[in-house]
């Protein structure tokens, strides 16, 4: 299987119709170790128009392929979903990381966060765990 055709497949798995800029981004987004913001993509691809890549952003976002992470920076970063989650806010609560120093925002997709639970008639619709630090590379830097 080419990687073309493996993107397209992660894009059809995921209700989102193939189209050049979104094959595109999802490439982007697979190279990255850490999540993204908007300002990211938008450096990444000068050259498209940018209403198109923050709605390539919203698709993979609503049709659950991306997650977005709010890391204190006040802009939103935003990060590929594992294989096979669906964004349900009690299946995927995973711990994110956020350095200080190279102030990356990483996933920390096995380190879950056991399940959290609210006193009755509370609703949670989004969580963010969101650890602050100095990651392993800047460790060694310092
Ligand atoms: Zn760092
Ligand atoms: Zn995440």
């Amino acid at each position: 299987m080419s990687a073309i055709k493996e993107l397209e497949e992660t894009l059809v798995c995921h209700k989102i119709k193939p189209t050049a800029m979104r094959l595109l981004v999802l490439e982007y987004l697979l190279d990255r170790e850490a999540a993204v913001s908007l300002t990211d993509l938008y450096k990444a691809f000068v050259k498209s128009d940018r209403t198109t890549i923050y709605r390539t952003l919203k698709v993979f976002e609503e049709n659950g392929m991306v997650h977005s992470i709010d890391d204190g920076t006040s802009v939103p970063k935003y990060a590929l979903c594992e294989d096979g989650c669906k964004c349900d806010i009690e299946r995927d609560l995973h711990l994110h990381f956020h350095c200080r120093i190279c102030e990356k925002t990483k996933c920390l997709t096995s380190y879950k966060i056991p399940e959290i639970v609210l006193p009755p008639n509370h609703e949670a619709e989004e969580a963010n765990l969101v650890v602050k630090g100095i990651c392993p590379q800047c460790k060694i830097e310092s």
